[in-house]
């Protein structure tokens, strides 16, 4: 029996976890879940969007599984989810963006992997208005070797574990000299130690022109915090959009289990959310415990489901929607 926190979130966050669990429990995996509010939720009930208790539940259990958060735009608290990152140090972010038949897509066989540094930089904090009139703001991103060390690390690393050819560093070195340009050195010399992984680099304005027009030229790509963010959600949208790209936030004493969307409160409450995104990280927390084949079969199961086409939500058949639960009922029996 495993333990997990489980932070449902808000928006359609409740909708697509309880489709996640569902799921989970078909595979007969045994979890143990300690279920807590975060966000939103949590400032309704306890005045505090990341409660002491729900930290002390992620520490003793070291696992968590999050639907998405809302974070208020301008001003109000902080974001949640950036929040988490820091207080356990989660510094890998770890987004694939595959592609599945049945999904409509201009690429085919796309099979990504974005590794994201997930602490540093412009997401620190570090920022305010440098006069009392409002008439400039500043943000420091501060960008450490030790930082840069550990991501490179870990992408080069997976990727050599899991049989993967190349690996691009992107960053911005040609204008940021300095933090760019210091995870770009690091990279570069840490490539040397890898001499069975092709290594190239791109600056990533042309990066981004480079994955519109032939993203089949990449595999694993590895970046700083702020082109991580982008670029992910530029890849999910290669492969049809946010519905289907799951993200992990990976640490050295815990990790956390994410869609990559957000709480979409445009169709929040609807049963009309794609529940794959959190299934599927769902997946990649079952192989973070060691569960690999339960992992394998909801991989598999909802491959078969969206190729089918039969029981998928809207976004996936504009035509022949099916509800949020119904797509989950559909991904549970396809695992037989
Ligand atoms: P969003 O990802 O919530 O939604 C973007 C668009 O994609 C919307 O049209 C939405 O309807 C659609 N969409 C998203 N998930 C979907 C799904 N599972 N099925 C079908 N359609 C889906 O992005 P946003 O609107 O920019 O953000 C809303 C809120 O979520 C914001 O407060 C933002 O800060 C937060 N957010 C949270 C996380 C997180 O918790 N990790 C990530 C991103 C955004």
């Amino acid at each position: 029996m495993h333990k997990v926190t489980l932070i449902p979130g808000d928006g359609i966050g409740p909708e697509i976890t309880k489709a996640a669990l569902a799921v989970i429990e078909a595979t007969g995996v045994k979890i143990d879940w300690e279920r807590h509010e975060a966000g939103i939720p949590a400032i309704e009930k306890f005045k505090d969007p990341l409660p002491q208790h729900v930290i002390e539940s992620i520490q003793r259990n070291k696992i968590l599984l999050k639907g998405p958060l809302t974070t208020p735009i301008g001003s109000g608290f902080r974001s949640i989810n950036v929040a988490l990152r820091k207080e356990f140090d989660l510094y890998v972010n770890l987004r694939p963006a595959k592609s599945y038949e049945g999904v409509v897509t201009n690429w085919r066989d796309l099979d990504l992997i974005v590794f994201r540094e997930n602490t540093e930089e412009f997401y620190a904090g570090i920022e305010h208005y440098i006069d009392p009139a409002k008439s400039a703001a500043e943000t420091i991103g501060i960008v450490t070797r030790t930082g840069s060390e550990r991501i490179l690390r870990y992408a080069f690393q997976y990727a050599k574990k899991v049989g993967r050819k190349k690996v691009t560093i992107v960053h911005k070195a040609n204008i940021l000299k300095y933090t760019s340009g210091l995870f770009l050195d690091v990279g570069k010399a840490m490539s040397k130690e890898y001499p069975e992984l092709e290594t190239n680099d791109k600056i990533i304005d042309n990066m981004c022109m480079q994955l519109v027009t032939n993203p089949n030229q990449f595999d694993v790509i590895v970046t700083t915090n702020m082109f991580g963010d982008i670029l992910s959600d530029l890849c999910s949208g290669l492969v049809g959009g946010l519905g289907m790209a799951p993200g992990a936030n990976i640490g050295a004493e815990a990790a956390m289990f994410e869609a990559v969307h957000g709480s979409a409160p445009d169709i929040a409450g609807k049963n009309i959310a794609n529940p794959c995104a959190i299934i599927l990280a769902s997946a990649m927390m079952l192989r973070h415990l060691g569960e690999e084949a339960a992992a394998v079969r909801i991989e598999k199961s909802v491959a078969k489901t969206v190729k089918e086409k039969e029981h998928v939500t809207r976004d996936l058949n504009p035509l022949k929607g099916v509800g949020t639960m119904e797509m989950c009922q559909a991904i549970s029996a396809n695992m037989g």
